[in-house]
């Protein structure tokens, strides 16, 4: 099973291996808000709004490509995300919705 730590070292090695280590934050985020624009296309396409075939394997694929590049990211960074996963983050969450009670 891979753990988001295994991934995010995938990410890291893929990137380095085709020098794609040395992209900016700025250009990794622009990506990002384009792939989630292909998820939203998708999404779009599922409730009918675009009068496209609905394809959840493409669905899966977008989400899988922004859940790349959101772990280049962190790795531009040098943030550990299964640490901050496995942190506070929960607790961040509950907060969120006890602030809503
Ligand atoms: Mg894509």
């Amino acid at each position: 099973m891979t753990t988001i730590k295994k991934a995010q070292e995938e990410v890291a090695d893929y990137d380095k291996k085709y020098g794609w280590d040395d992209d900016g934050a700025e250009y990794i985020t622009i990506h990002m808000t384009e792939e989630l624009g292909e998820i939203a296309r998708r999404i779009l396409r599922h409730g009918g709004y675009k009068k496209e075939r609905f394809d959840e394997k493409e669905l899966a694929e977008e989400i899988t490509d922004l859940l790349y590049l959101t772990l280049k990211l962190a790795n531009k960074f040098g943030i550990d995300v299964e640490k901050e996963w496995d942190g506070d983050m929960w607790c961040r969450y509950e907060k969120k919705v006890n602030r809503l009670k």
